[in-house]
């Protein structure tokens, strides 16, 4: 099993109810500032650039690498990649160095002040979602069905097929990270 996100750029229309649950669900509504983004508490950093004169906008969170350089970097193996392939942090064994936020090439992960540790997609209650057979909260939100999540070793699953149909990347694949957040760019 590989669990991965999808996030389909051609159908979002950037209403942001994806990070404001992700902050709802994970953060509980806290207005205290992100200082690492410079944004609210969410896993999900929203970044806007002008491509060929037009704005453009892109959705980023962690890409549950295959290949993390998150997982090599950390020194106790409280980042590791867990069974349902999925990257995860395990706050008892976490130490606070905050080698994995340099090495993550994405910038993901965000340093939560309250716990003095790193944080990133996935949150607890996101977890306990899925642990439950539900999907994370930016999923089940999105109003424009611009978001999947599931198993892309299943075939049958939504996400996989999604991926088959429409025009994917992925961010900064030539790092050899291996990601598994694929953003559809159109039909
Ligand atoms: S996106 Fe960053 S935090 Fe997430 S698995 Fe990859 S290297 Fe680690
Ligand atoms: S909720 Fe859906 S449509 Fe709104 S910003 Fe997030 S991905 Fe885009």
């Amino acid at each position: 099993m590989r669990l991965a996100h999808l996030w389909d750029q051609s159908k979002c229309i950037g209403c942001g109810a994806c990070i404001a649950a992700c902050n709802a669900a994970n953060y509980a509504s806290s207005t205290k500032e992100n200082r690492t983004w410079g944004w609210i508490r969410s896993n999900i950093k929203r970044i806007t650039f002008d491509l060929n004169a037009k704005p453009y906008l892109l959705l980023v969170q962690c890409q549950h690498c295959d290949n993390a350089p998150c997982v090599a970097v950390c020194p106790t193996g409280a980042s590791y990649k867990d069974k349902d392939g999925l990257v995860k942090i395990n706050p008892s064994l976490c130490i606070g160095c905050k080698y994995c936020m340099t090495a993550c090439p994405y910038g993901a992960r965000w340093l939560d002040e309250d716990t003095g540790l790193p944080a990133k997609c996935m949150g607890e209650e996101c977890l306990s979602r899925i642990s439950g057979g539900l999907e994370p909260m930016c999923v089940t939100v999105c109003p424009a069905g611009a978001r999947a999540f599931g198993d892309i070793d299943d075939p049958k699953s939504e996400i996989s097929q999604k991926l088959r149909k429409g025009r994917v990347v992925k961010l900064l694949e030539y790092k050899g990270t291996q990601p598994k957040y694929f953003v559809v760019v159109g039909p």
